[in-house]
């Protein structure tokens, strides 16, 4: 595997020579176009000078000058054509061709310089060959001389340019350096990230990243430590949930199981016997309505589900489920009134029957002898309002903040029967119609559930 560091390193690396590369085309090409003309022109001027001062010298000091003139930077090569003497630095290759020296006695310059054979590179300019230098005539005694000459390069580089070489050498070891370590610094955090996903990947919640930095990686981090913590979350409730319904689920059919054993008795009497059937169908319908509802907050789960929204009498709805309800009402002797405005609601009227069933059972079972209950349905300009208000039980203010979790049942006997979903399953609907729902209560007076949905 190509790890993310060496890539970076490599990248850098090509970066470093490619800019090298580029930088020495350039140069080079600066270096024909422009500098190797005024070098050759400029070197042109010092010969000729040369020449015209050595013309007027006594012949026996021209040594001492040639001599001079070495010490200071110049490798210099003097000829008559026959014989030939070198001052200052020394040729690396001394070879001249006998036709030049004699063009150059013959009064012609030499553009060695300017001709030196090596196109692409500057390495002309540090080549030390004779043929490299410039050439000129001059004069003393009647007698005719070549004197070639080039500056000496090791002399010309001085301890400044080896003072610039070195900054520079320092400069690229040390920004090499520090790119390496900057990007180790730059890549831990995302290792770190790597092996925390691994540990997710393996249900391992509590592994919380600790990375404290402002930039993007910092910002992943947190975001990484938010999934972490809903997935953290959304697993406890899953767990939570499952021993629920597990539970949920076990009790009844305890229940049954124990009941069928009494009921295999054959001393029971009828009273017996009928007592026990009847606790036998109630944990039976408990079962079956907890089975129905767990399907639907399943469904309702599935955030792909679309509403079957259509227009239809919201008010007949909610009066036809009251009818519904009428026979449990007489037989708790409780008064229930309505004042429902005709109405009409595009919803999906089959989800928002259970939103009604549930609100309606449950004013029933928490009410008390006697009790009464209240339903109004009204319109405003951008919603409507469902209030269903009963005067029972009641519950407190800290029971209130809980009632819409799965599974959360006040009556911790459970004596009534429930299931702990229905007011879940009240909030999910409602929510998918874009409403809302909201409970008030107060302890042994009674609790009013509004229910806003908007208007399309
Ligand atoms: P359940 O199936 O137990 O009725 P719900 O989700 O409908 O489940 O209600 C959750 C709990 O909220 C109930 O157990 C009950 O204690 C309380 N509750 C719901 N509605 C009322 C109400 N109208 N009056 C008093 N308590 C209520």
């Amino acid at each position: 595997m190509k790890t993310l560091y060496s890539k970076f390193v490599i990248t850098t690396m090509l970066v470093m020579i490619g800019s090298l590369c580029i930088g020495f085309l350039a140069t080079n090409t600066y270096y024909h176009q422009v500098v190797k003309e005024k070098n050759d022109a400029k070197n042109v001027n010092i010969a000729r000078e040369i020449a015209s001062y050595i013309e007027t010298t006594k012949p026996e000091d021209l040594d001492k000058y040639f001599t001079t003139l070495g010490g200071i930077g110049y490798q210099i090569y003097v000829t008559d054509g026959d014989e030939g003497q070198f001052f200052g630095g020394e040729y690396r290759d001394k070879s001249m061709s006998s036709k030049v020296v004699d063009r150059v006695i013959g009064g012609e310059i030499y553009h060695g310089m300017r001709e030196f054979p090596k196109e692409t590179f500057v390495t002309g300019f540090f080549a030390n060959e004779l043929i490299n230098t410039i050439g000129v005539p001059f004069t003393i005694e009647n007698k005719h001389y070549a004197l070639f000459l080039r500056p000496d390069i090791r002399l010309l580089f001085s301890e400044v340019h080896t003072i610039l070489a070195g900054l520079i050498l320092v400069m690229t070891i040390l920004s090499l350096l520090a790119m390496l370590l900057f990007a180790k610094a730059l890549i831990r955090p995302i290792t770190k990230l790597t092996e925390a996903t691994h540990q997710l990947a393996h249900e391992k919640f509590d592994t919380l990243l600790n990375i404290d930095r402002a930039d993007e990686i910092g910002q992943l981090a947190i975001s990484f430590n938010v999934m972490t913590e809903k997935l953290q979350e959304n697993d406890r409730m899953r767990k939570e949930f499952i021993s629920n319904v597990s539970h949920d689920f076990q009790s009844p059919l305890l229940n049954i199981q124990g009941y069928i054993d009494l009921l295999k008795n054959p001393s029971l009497t009828e009273q017996e016997r009928q007592e026990y059937t009847m606790i036998i169908e109630l944990e039976t319908k408990r079962l079956s309505t907890l089975t129905k509802q767990l399907l639907l907050l399943t469904s309702l789960d599935q955030s792909t589900r679309l509403l079957k929204r259509e227009p239809y009498r919201l008010d007949e709805q909610l009066r036809e489920t009251v009818s519904k309800y009428r026979w449990q009402l007489e037989e708790a002797n409780m008064q229930l009134t309505y004042q429902l405005v005709p109405l009409i609601y595009s919803g999906d009227a089959g989800l928002l029957q259970n939103v009604w069933d549930n609100l309606l059972t449950n004013a029933i079972k928490y009410n008390v002898e006697n009790g009464e209950i209240h339903i109004r349905l009204l319109e405003q300009s951008t919603y409507v309002e469902v209030l269903i208000e009963d005067s029972g039980l009641g519950i407190t203010a800290d029971q209130l903040q809980q009632v819409f979790d799965r599974f959360y049942r006040v009556d911790a006997s459970r004596t009534k029967q429930g299931t702990g979903l229905g007011l879940a399953i009240v909030k999910q609907i409602v929510e998918l119609h874009e409403g809302s729902v909201q409970m008030e209560s107060v302890i042994h007076s009674g609790t009013k559930v509004f229910i806003r949905l908007p208007k399309l």
